[in-house]
């Protein structure tokens, strides 16, 4: 019987060794095609830009966030939140992040070309925002294009500014050199320390999606977007709220001093040359959100 049980125990844990080998070989796998079918997508066409306008209290268009999307032949629209992470590892986001850098500085001139003057925001990773020749890469896409550079807003995370802060803030001058603006991304989901706030040539901040969707109801959410508020304010800071879905937030977060709304409720991340297009064919009249924000008698 002992001896049955010992076959038992060796067989059960060569079939569990076995199917766990099995299981990280598929894994492995998908992740070398993922990455190999990543590498093609610039050569083979399939990445695209899309647009999220932001809005100001009135509902006019304040800025835009190009967010990146992949159109993959067989896998469809593989979302961000699945590739991104991918080409940081691997390094491919050198790459994809000099396509958003150009695309954006191209939709920068159409903009300019039509008389548009929204300001483009872009997330820079922590890796491409840490290559040595960051800063002239840009500054030579600048170059190439005729882009402003007054144009741009780059969104990074709280994650780059862990490392090293002396080297953060001498690249963002740089940077800021060419007139780009930063705005911290994910603002309070983080685990950085708020020293960088006042040491950082900084320009916005962006409340996270998680902390917006808690208002107006749940009374800590509120506090804590109550806080990031007059902090910004004190700070000199845009504050820029993410993810706003429904009026009750909008409301909550115009009278509380919120300088501009991203989210659904206003605007769906669109084809960014399509919507440069529209906003062209309908100057000057402002774009109105699908519900007016309350007025902040
Ligand atoms: P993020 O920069 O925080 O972008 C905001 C995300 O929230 C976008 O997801 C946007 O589509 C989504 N969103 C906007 N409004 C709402 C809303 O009302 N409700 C909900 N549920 N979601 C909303 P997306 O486009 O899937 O991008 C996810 C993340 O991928 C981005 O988060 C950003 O971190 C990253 N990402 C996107 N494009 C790029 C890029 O060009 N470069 C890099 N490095 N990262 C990018
Ligand atoms: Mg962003
Ligand atoms: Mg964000
Ligand atoms: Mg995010």
């Amino acid at each position: 019987e002992a001896d049955t049980a010992m076959y038992q125990a060796k067989a059960a844990g060569r079939n569990r060794l076995a199917f766990f080998e099995v299981g990280m070989q598929t894994h492995i796998e998908d992740r070398l095609a993922l990455e190999n079918e990543l590498a093609q997508a610039i050569p083979q066409q399939q990445l695209q830009l899309h647009l999220q306008a932001q809005f100001d209290a009135e509902g006019r268009v304040d800025g835009a966030e190009l967010l990146l999307r992949w159109q993959h032949p067989e896998r469809g629209l593989v979302p961000p939140d699945r590739f991104i992470p991918v080409a940081e590892k691997t390094g491919l986001i050198i790459a994809l992040g000099d396509w958003v850098l150009q695309q954006a500085c191209a939709l920068l001139v159409g903009l300019r070309a039509r008389g548009l003057n929204t300001p483009l925001s872009i997330n820079v990773s922590p890796r491409q925002f840490r290559q040595p020749d960051f800063v002239q890469r840009v500054q030579a896409v600048l170059a190439d294009t005729g882009a402003p550079g007054c144009g741009l807003v780059f969104e990074v995370t709280e994650g780059l500014l862990i490392d090293d802060l002396q080297e953060t803030v001498s690249r963002m001058q740089a940077l800021a050199e060419l007139g780009i603006r930063f705005s911290i991304d994910d603002f309070g989901t983080g685990y950085s320390s708020l020293v960088y706030l006042k040491r950082l040539p900084l320009y916005e901040l962006k409340i996270d999606r998680s902390f917006v969707q808690d208002t107006p109801g749940d009374p800590n959410g509120t506090a804590i977007v109550r806080m990031i508020l007059s902090m910004a304010k004190h700070l000199g800071l845009r504050v820029v709220a993410e993810g706003v879905e429904t009026q009750a937030q909008v409301d909550f977060l115009v009278s509380s001093g919120c300088d501009a709304l991203q989210g659904y409720l206003y605007a769906r991340p669109t084809p960014a040359w399509a919507w440069l297009e529209a906003q062209a064919a309908q100057p000057p009249a402002p774009e109105t959100p699908p519900e007016t924000p309350a007025e902040t008698s």
